[in-house]
């Protein structure tokens, strides 16, 4: 980074216009006799802020156009497919897997931050289980057999066979019942991951959405009562839609069925959009929705509220709950002593969050036919400050613009690192502009003319709201203090 720097001053430093540089501080000092302007250089000591070159990310593609060439080959399959692979966010590796570039493992580690927030705020502690499952645990289950191709399945080198888990009931349950039997003061225990699953789709598709290697954030919950895990349940449902309400994204919470999880009662938490694969109906009077598998063929009518009628609509799923009762622990032998300290069966709770498909939903659903927009919280970057074209008529601007990108990181601490330079200075600003907005950073600053005056001025658009206004340092900083970062 220090070389970047050098070669970024380097470049910058000749251009910079005195009044910015210290000679030109005081009257008496300034041969050139310039009149003292307003200078950022006095609130910047020495800038040890990281400053994020847009020229130097990896976003390979750097947004040059691949959708023609790959829409011709049949490849892209919806919205955010196609804009997550033009604007470099991704790359396609085997059917159903992705390289996850740069900016959305920043965009990925905030919403992981996000579910880890939600989740221990409700008790859950986190903790990371083998990919490599193995096969007899799957056998006691009956799952080995039930789950038929979607299970990817391995022997090692000593024909022990194994699978790569797509899911951890009978791992967890294992481990909880290796422990001994605990008491009933250490539950509700809630146990939970965020790990990479592996599921043999069989036509993945819809880019991030439906692959056959991704992200989840699974969660088992183990309860002394039917009672107990059904407020557990209640818990955890509320910090999802704690959770998608934090990310501006509304959600539909319907009735679903259990499938091969198992168990007595699930909820789907749908996004409604309109390339969903599952089919919902949604009262328009209250709250009821449903999965169309878990309704009688052509109902029409509310269930709950008996007066609104039942309308149809898409969704793509982005988080599961079950209860499963003792289906599992009852195999595994996850026991604990309760208040008469007689040995029970615990009652468990298994939760998903598809990690890295709410990151593919949210932009499917924000975002224009040409423009990422992101959930505020998950941008991979806040703020991008776009210097003049090289060579323009304010180019005297250029110095002052990696300034005011250093000083927002000192004076906002939530904006440490999440301010970009985007010195891609031999393009217009046109043209970068237009780059920044495909690419959805919420915050985009541009120096131009009005930041040449006397109390510079700098124009400030909201990609989120698509406002532009023109605002001095001061007003920069009260407008970006109120951003929330994660
Ligand atoms: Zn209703």
């Amino acid at each position: 980074m220090e070389v970047i720097m050098h070669h970024l001053r380097q470049r910058i430093l000749p251009h910079l216009p005195r009044t910015f540089t210290t000679s030109c501080k005081s009257h008496s000092s300034c041969a050139a006799g310039h009149a003292p302007k307003p200078t950022l250089v006095d609130s910047i000591s020495r800038p040890s802020t990281h400053l994020p070159l847009v020229s130097r990310l990896f976003q390979p593609s750097n947004l040059r156009d691949v959708g023609q060439e790959s829409r011709a080959q049949g490849e892209m399959t919806c919205k955010s497919q196609r804009l997550m692979q033009q604007a470099g966010l991704i790359h396609p590796s085997n059917p159903g897997c992705y390289y996850i570039l740069p900016a959305t493992v920043r965009s990925m580690e905030k919403l992981v931050r996000l579910i880890d927030q939600e989740m221990q705020r409700i008790g859950g502690q986190k903790l990371d289980m083998p990919s490599l499952c193995s096969a007899e645990l799957w056998r006691r289950s009956e799952r080995w057999d039930l789950m038929g191709k979607e299970l990817f399945r391995l022997r090692d080198r000593h024909g022990a066979e194994y699978c790569l888990g797509p899911t951890h009931e009978e791992a967890v349950t294992e481990l909880l019942a290796s422990q001994g039997t605990l008491s009933y003061r250490q539950l509700p225990l809630m146990l939970y991951q965020m790990t990479r699953k592996f599921r043999d789709e069989p036509k993945p598709r819809f880019g991030l959405l439906r692959g056959r290697e991704f992200y989840m954030k699974d969660m088992y919950t183990f309860d002394v009562s039917e009672e107990a895990a059904y407020h557990t349940y209640e818990s955890v449902c509320q910090a999802y839609n704690r959770l998608f309400s934090r990310l501006g994204l509304r959600i539909v919470q319907v009735q679903a069925d259990t499938g091969k999880i198992g168990g007595k009662l699930s909820h789907e938490f749908q996004l409604p959009a309109d390339i969903g694969e599952d089919r919902l109906l949604v009262c328009g009077s209250c709250s009821f929705s449903a999965n169309v598998e878990t309704m009688e063929p052509g109902r029409t009518d509310c269930p709950q509220c008996q007066v609104g009628t039942l309308v149809e609509s898409k969704g793509i799923e982005v988080g599961h709950t079950f209860y499963l009762g003792t289906k599992y622990s009852h195999i595994f032998n996850a026991t604990f002593n309760n208040t008469q300290n007689k040995p029970a069966v615990t009652e468990m709770g298994c939760f998903g969050l598809g990690v890295t498909r709410i990151l593919a939903a949210a932009i499917e659903v924000m975002s224009t036919e040409e423009a990422i927009r992101w959930p505020g919280l998950l941008a991979p970057y806040q703020v991008c400050v776009l210097p003049p074209k090289r060579g323009s008529k304010v180019d005297e601007v250029a110095g002052l613009s990696e300034e005011v990108a250093l000083f927002l990181g000192e004076a906002l601490p939530s904006l440490r690192g999440e301010v970009v330079l985007d010195d891609r200075t031999q393009m217009t600003i046109g043209k970068r502009l237009k780059d920044a907005s495909q690419l959805g950073y919420p915050y985009v600053v541009a120096l131009g003319q009005k930041a040449t005056e006397e109390i510079p001025r700098f124009e400030v658009i909201c990609q989120q709201t698509g406002e532009t206004m023109f605002l001095s340092r001061d007003g920069l900083v009260d407008l970006l203090r109120r951003v929330e970062t994660v």
